[in-house]
């Protein structure tokens, strides 16, 4: 289970493992109050030249796996939210990728999202509303899976 909260990205790519992170008050699938610490796992954020530590704990009750991470990101993305959407909305506004990110990791996303859209929307969708009406919904518009 990923939970997303307020990182601050420079101080822990200063601190690294030493980053105090907060502990959840309670296991989120059983409620159990008592979590065990259960190391790092690395993450590849853009804004960072090399891997920051993600804290994880263990739920001992219910073996559930809690992975901190910052907010802002969709899982299993290295670019911001925000990056995301501006790569989108150029797109979709002016046809032309946004500087600092390669057009192929732009094009995935773009393509990604125009699946989602055509795969929930029958006529021709505004893509940037598309885009905000997922991550409203919690969802990842610009992942592979539908
Ligand atoms: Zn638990």
């Amino acid at each position: 289970m990923i939970i997303s909260i307020q990182v601050d990205i420079n101080l822990l790519s200063n601190l690294q493992k030493d980053y105090p992170w907060p502990k959840p008050d309670h296991c989120p699938n059983c409620n159990n109050p008592k979590l065990w610490g259960h190391g790092f796992v690395d993450a590849l954020l853009d804004c960072e030249k090399f891997p920051v530590p993600l804290k994880r704990y263990r739920c001992p009750n219910c073996g559930c796996v809690i992975k901190l991470k910052p907010k802002g990101y969709f899982n299993r993305f290295r670019a911001t939210i925000d990056t995301i959407r501006k790569s989108i909305t150029s797109l979709a506004t002016t046809g032309k990728y946004i500087s600092g990110i390669a057009y192929q990791r732009q094009y995935h996303w773009f393509t990604a999202l125009i699946r989602h859209a055509t795969a929930r929307y029958t006529l021709s969708p505004n893509l940037i509303q598309v885009f905000e009406k997922l991550v409203a919904g919690g969802k990842i518009p610009v992942c592979r899976t539908i």
